[in-house]
């Protein structure tokens, strides 16, 4: 059984009184024992306050990020331990925002979901296509290569605290959404992988999100596909009445 999981993603955006704000609007409608996982992923200086905005809340906290070495000479980035220190439950790794932007390879993203999983911490293990690739029918093997890199020496037991986002480039940020149909083939693809390199309890119990221009009026149709366990929000994170009515449209969800 899966219990549906929705994150925020909220980028490098808003003030500390905008996210203070917000995440007290989730928290005001999220309590503990909720039948639906929600997380928040605050951009990194904001983390401990709105850990404290969202206290005694059922929601979680994310970071967008983490570096892989232990704490030391690593001028501007953040240790997985600080990250557990301030309370995240946990990190976003892969974003094609960071592949993009910030050089992060499969070989680096595998480094960092390691060393995370190896101190306890959850990762929302990010995959997806650009459009090319797509138009390429490129697709499964892009998914491929990045499974295979991300996740490489993941050993079963580490992959309990391991969520897949399947991010379709092209709908990240454009208001473009896979369609449904194009959402589930692409996570059944990758509950497929999970069930020929892992085992089948890994590959039933996997949660995959979708993330990728989700909205309060697409949310229900998305998170209804079979294999469809949640979402990655970004844009529609960032307000409260949009993000609430996607976390709505996952409860009750229950595959
Ligand atoms: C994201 O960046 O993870 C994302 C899914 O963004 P958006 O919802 O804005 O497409």
């Amino acid at each position: 059984m899966r219990r549906p999981f929705v994150a925020g993603n909220w980028k490098m955006n808003l003030t500390l009184s905008q996210g203070q704000a917000l995440a007290q609007a989730i928290a005001a409608e999220c309590r503990e024992g909720e039948s639906v996982d929600v997380a928040v992923c605050p951009a990194a200086p904001y983390l401990l306050p709105i850990r404290e905005a969202i206290a005694g809340s059922g929601v979680q906290l994310g970071a967008q990020n983490a570096y892989f070495a232990a704490p030391g000479a690593f001028t501007g980035e953040i240790a997985l331990d600080m990250l557990l220190d301030v309370g995240c439950q946990w990190v976003i790794l892969g974003h094609s925002e960071r592949r993009q932007y910030f050089g992060d390879t499969d070989a680096l993203i595998n480094k960092k979901l390691l060393a995370a999983r190896a101190k306890g911490l959850g990762v929302i293990f990010c995959v997806g296509e650009l459009l090319a690739e797509r138009q390429e029918n490129r697709t499964e093997a892009v998914l491929e290569t990045q499974m295979s890199g991300g996740l490489a020496n993941v050993d079963a037991g580490l992959m309990d605290g391991v969520v897949i986002a399947y991010e379709p480039v092209w709908a990240i940020g454009t208001g473009v959404t896979a369609s449904p149909d194009q959402a589930e083939a692409a996570h059944l693809y990758l509950r497929n992988w999970l069930r020929s390199q892992y085992n089948d309890t890994v590959a039933d119990n996997m949660r995959i999100q979708y993330g990728g221009s989700v909205k309060p009026d697409n949310a229900a149709e998305l998170l209804s596909q079979p294999n469809v366990d949640g979402a990655l929000v970004g844009g529609a994170s960032l307000k409260a009445d949009q993000f609430l009515p996607i976390i709505r449209a996952a409860r009750g969800i229950v595959k």
